[in-house]
């Protein structure tokens, strides 16, 4: 039987690469699990629950007998260098911009998949760990930002008076933004949210958000065929940025998670607009880590900007873990389900796959993937 290894994230990584729930699918598809003592304790599971589960609690040391490794992100390059050659790898890699590491796992003779890159098809919903871990990060950012804020969300007709309720705005209304938006209503705010993305209009509408955006023909068409948003011209970004900055005056709350693939984030909100808030307003940007979207929002910190909270957690995902690792570790074990072939139980990468053209990064000693291939040295 092939062998799975499951590993121990770094201290700054709360989520875990398999779940009971995974491992007990694992070894019903014919692998041998070992799961790295402690991999699971900060999403609050137990090493008895991996082992009641089927796999066997290993070491550090086991990495290098995998055949498979699954894991949240990138292996370090000391890691890289305990595995054996033709071992496959499943990671959030983060590839862009980082084509030294590409190169370090390819000379490794690692077959790495970045599961970020897996193509937004039906097929494909249930591996999707960018809508899974996004979709926890948005929620988490309304609850963190309810948390900073020193006022109640909903309004609040009490005997003592009417408490008002907050004004949330949401900038970027893909996967992270939607859920902001949802979770921001049940908590009985008033929401707005934007996006350059025409066919976010309807979704933010639905969910009972006013949507708020330049909407002049190069919005109708800034969407690509994946569904990503394009880089808007400057043109546009000052038509956006004067619309902005009278809605976001009136805002208590301001939400950003906007992105674009492979490039920095778009600067959205300047410390002019934060100055415009009220005292007492909490920003938090979801795009810190892409270089960010708010001005002098900081990685990791919470900081005070023009008088505004401004919260840069990084990894929100991770901020709420146990749930984050379900879901990510079902869409790991969705995608090693494809390998395997259901009567003989034998594991084969297929390099005619659609979802592993567009995911696999190294094989064979070489990076391989059309975006990253032509980058290395
Ligand atoms: P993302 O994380 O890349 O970006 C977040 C949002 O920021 C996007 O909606 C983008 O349009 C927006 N944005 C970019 N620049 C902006 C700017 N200057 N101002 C305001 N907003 C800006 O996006 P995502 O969350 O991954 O979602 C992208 C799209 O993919 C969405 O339409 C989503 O519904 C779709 N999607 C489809 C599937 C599927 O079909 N299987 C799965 C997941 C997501």
């Amino acid at each position: 039987a092939k062998i799975v290894f499951v590993s121990r994230e770094g201290s700054e990584e709360p989520r875990v690469s398999a779940s009971p729930e995974t491992v007990k699918r694992l070894v019903g598809l014919g692998f041998s699990m070992v799961v790295e003592n402690g991999a699971g304790l900060a999403s609050g599971i137990p090493d008895a629950d991996f082992a009641s589960a089927g796999a066997r609690i290993g070491t550090a040391a086991d990495a290098g007998a995998a055949d498979i490794l699954l894991r949240v992100n990138r292996p370090t390059a000391a890691e890289i260098a305990s595995y054996k050659s033709g071992a496959v790898v499943f990671a959030v890699m983060d590839p862009y911009g980082n084509e030294a590491a590409l190169a370090g796992m390819a000379k490794a003779g690692l077959t790495t998949f970045a599961m970020e890159l897996m193509p937004r098809i039906t097929r494909a919903q249930s591996m999707d760990v960018l809508s899974s871990q996004a979709n926890l990060a948005g929620y988490r950012a309304v609850i963190d930002a309810a948390h900073e804020y020193g006022r109640a969300m909903p309004m609040m007709m009490t005997a003592a008076g009417t408490v008002p309720a907050a004004k949330v705005f949401v900038m970027g209304a893909g996967v992270a933004g939607l859920q902001a938006i949802a979770t921001a209503r049940r908590l009985g705010a008033v929401v707005s949210a934007t996006d350059v993305r025409p066919a976010a209009k309807e979704q933010v509408a639905s969910l009972g958000g006013k949507f708020i955006a330049v909407e002049d023909d190069e919005f109708k068409a800034a969407e690509t065929t994946a569904g990503y948003a394009k880089p808007m011209s400057a043109e546009y970004q000052a038509k956006q940025a004067a619309l902005v900055a009278d809605h976001i005056a009136k805002q208590d709350i301001v939400i950003t998670t906007a992105l674009i693939p492979g490039r920095p984030a778009p600067k959205l909100v300047t410390r002019a607009m934060l100055a415009s808030m009220k005292p007492g307003s909490v920003a938090v940007d979801l795009a810190v880590e892409r270089g960010g979207n708010i001005e002098g929002s900081e990685k990791g910190k919470v900081v005070t900007v023009e008088g505004v909270t401004v919260i840069g957690y990084a990894n929100v995902a991770g901020r709420i873990a146990a749930s984050a690792s379900a879901l990510y570790a079902r869409n790991l074990y969705a995608f090693i389900e494809t390998m395997v072939d259901k009567g003989t139980k034998e594991f084969s990468i297929n390099i005619e796959d659609e979802l592993v053209k567009a995911t696999m990064l190294t094989n064979g000693g070489a990076v391989v993937h059309p975006t990253f291939a032509t980058a290395v040295p």
